[in-house]
C-alpha cells in the first residue's frame, strides 16, 4: 500500500496511480504533483499530532509524506530539515521593514535545503529497491544525494558542469559517489542524466522530473507553518511574505505545494505570498511571469550564482504559478547585488553561498520597489551555505591585509 493516491499532471490535469508513472507526465512532459490522501489524514491527524512531536528533523512530519520511513537511525539521513530561524534586526532597520527573519538551510547535513529533497528521494529509492540513484546536479543536489547515500549505504552517480565551484566537487568525491564531470553546462549533464539512468536502469532523482524532490522540499514550508504558529503576535492577520532564489523552480514549487496542503487539510488559513528571485543572467521563469504566461523560454544562463544557473528550468510551470497564485512576483538580481548581499548576511553571522544570497538581495529591491511594505512580516530563505563557494565569498570582501609580526604594523592599520 502506498501512502499516497497518486499524481495529477500540472499541464494536463491527467491523474495517474502510484504504478503508473515514475517521472513526467507520458501525454506531454508535464511535472507531476504527487496528491496525498487528504481525508484520510484530516480523520487520523490534527496538526498537534505533528507539532507535539519531539523529533526534529523533517521525519516529524511522516504522515504527510509520501514515502515510508526510511528507517537508518543514527545517519544523516534522520537529521535533514530541522533549520532554524533567525532575526535580521539590523538589516530590516535601514530597509524600513519589520520583522525580518531567515530561515537558514545552510544548517542542513550537507549545508543546503537539497538534503531535503535526497532524504525524502532516499525513502523512495528504497521502498522501491532501487540500487543506484543518480541525478544532475549544479553541485548541491548532487552532494546532497552523495552524502546521505553514503550515510545509508547506497550507490549514488552524479553528473555535475565541470565548472562547479571545487567546494562541492570535493564533497561528492568526498563522499564517494560515482561522479562524472560533464564538459558542458548543467542543461547538458541533465539530459545526460537520464539518457544513462534509463540505459543502465537507474532511479533518476531529477530535480523538476522526479516527483518526490518537490515532496521533500515541501517540508520547509511545514516548519514555516509551525514556527508561525508561535509567532503570532508579530505575523498577526497580514500572510508572510517568503523570499527564496530560483533556478530550475522546484523549491519554490515545493514551498507552495506544502502550504497548499496544509491549506486543503484545513491547517492553514492563509497561503504566504511567494516571492521568486532570479539572477538577471538566468532569467527564465522571472521573464515568463513579467510576459504573463506560462511559456518558459530558455536564455543562455551566465550568473555566479551556479545554483541557479540554468538555462531551461525544468519546474517553470509550477514555479510561475508559485509566485501568480499566492499573490507574489518574480524579482531579477545582478551578480554585484548578490556580492552585497553575501557581505550583508555575513555582517550578522550568516554565511551565504551566492544562491543563498540571491533571496536577501532580492528582498532589499523588493523594498526600494515597494514590493513588500513595512509592516509586512517577512521570511528570507537562505538556500546554502558560503562554505559551497569560497571563490564567490573573496569576491564579497576586501582583502585581509598581510603584515610583519610587530605591534608596529598592527599599530599602522588601527
Ligand atoms: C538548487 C538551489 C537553488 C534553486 O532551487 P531550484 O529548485 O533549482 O529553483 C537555490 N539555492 C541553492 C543554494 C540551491 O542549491
Ligand atoms: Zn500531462
Amino acid at each position: 500500500m502506498e501512502k499516497y493516491v497518486g499524481y495529477r499532471c500540472s499541464l494536463c490535469n491527467a491523474e495517474y496511480l502510484p504504478g503508473q508513472v515514475t517521472y513526467t507526465c507520458p501525454k506531454d512532459g508535464g511535472n507531476l504533483d504527487v496528491v496525498l490522501d487528504y481525508d484520510s489524514i484530516r480523520q487520523k491527524f490534527q496538526p498537534e499530532d505533528l507539532t507535539s512531536r519531539a523529533e526534529p528533523s523533517l521525519w516529524r512530519y511522516l504522515p504527510l509524506l509520501p514515502v515510508p520511513d526510511p528507517g537508518g537511525e543514527g545517519t544523516m539521513i534522520r537529521i535533514a530539515g530541522g533549520t532554524p530561524v533567525f532575526t535580521l534586526e539590523r538589516l530590516a532597520a535601514p530597509l524600513g521593514l519589520e520583522p525580518l527573519w531567515l530561515k537558514d538551510e545552510a544548517r542542513n547535513p550537507t549545508a543546503s535545503l537539497k538534503d531535503r529533497a535526497s532524504a525524502i528521494i532516499m525513502a523512495r529509492a528504497r521502498a522501491i529497491g532501487a540500487e543506484v540513484v543518480v541525478t544532475a546536479s549544479t553541485g548541491n543536489a548532487g552532494a546532497a544525494l552523495a552524502g546521505i547515500a553514503a550515510a545509508v549505504g547506497q550507490k549514488a552517480v552524479i553528473f555535475a558542469p565541470k565548472t562547479a565551484p571545487q567546494p562541492k566537487i570535493a564533497q561528492l568525491l568526498v563522499y564517494g559517489a560515482k561522479v562524472m564531470l560533464v564538459d558542458g553546462t548543467y542543461d547538458d549533464a541533465f539530459d545526460l542524466s537520464i539518457k544513462a539512468a534509463q540505459e543502465f536502469g537507474w532511479y533518476c532523482r531529477n530535480t523538476g522530473y522526479n516527483p518526490f524532490t518537490a515532496e521533500g522540499k515541501k517540508t520547509a514550508a511545514y516548519e514555516i507553518w509551525e514556527w508561525t504558529l508561535g509567532q503570532e503576535k508579530t505575523i498577526n492577520h497580514s500572510p508572510l511574505t517568503i523570499f527564496v532564489s530560483v533556478g530550475d523552480g522546484n523549491i519554490i514549487s515545493g514551498l507552495h505545494k506544502g502550504f497548499k496542503d496544509l491549506l486543503t487539510l484545513g491547517w492553514m488559513e492563509k497561503m504566504p505570498r511567494l516571492i521568486g528571485v532570479q539572477a538577471e543572467g538566468s532569467a527564465a521563469i522571472a521573464n515568463a511571469f513579467h510576459a504573463g504566461t506560462e511559456k518558459i523560454t530558455p536564455v543562455e544562463a551566465n550568473t555566479l550564482a551556479d545554483s541557479i544557473s540554468v538555462n531551461l528550468p525544468r519546474d517553470g510551470v509550477r514555479a510561475v504559478r508559485a509566485a501568480r497564485e499566492t499573490g507574489g512576483a518574480y524579482i531579477l538580481v545582478s551578480d554585484d547585488d548578490i556580492l552585497r548581499a553575501i557581505a550583508d548576511l555575513g555582517s550578522l553571522g550568516i554565511f551565504a553561498e551566492p544562491a543563498g544570497a540571491a533571496a536577501y538581495a532580492g528582498l532589499v529591491k523588493a523594498a526600494q520597489d515597494e514590493i513588500v511594505k513595512p509592516e509586512d512580516p517577512i521570511l528570507v530563505l537562505n538556500t546554502g551555505s558560503g562554505f559551497k563557494d569560497v571563490h564567490a565569498a573573496m569576491q564579497a570582501v576586501h582583502e585581509a591585509p598581510v603584515i610583519e609580526p610587530t605591534l608596529e604594523a598592527v599599530r599602522k592599520l588601527l
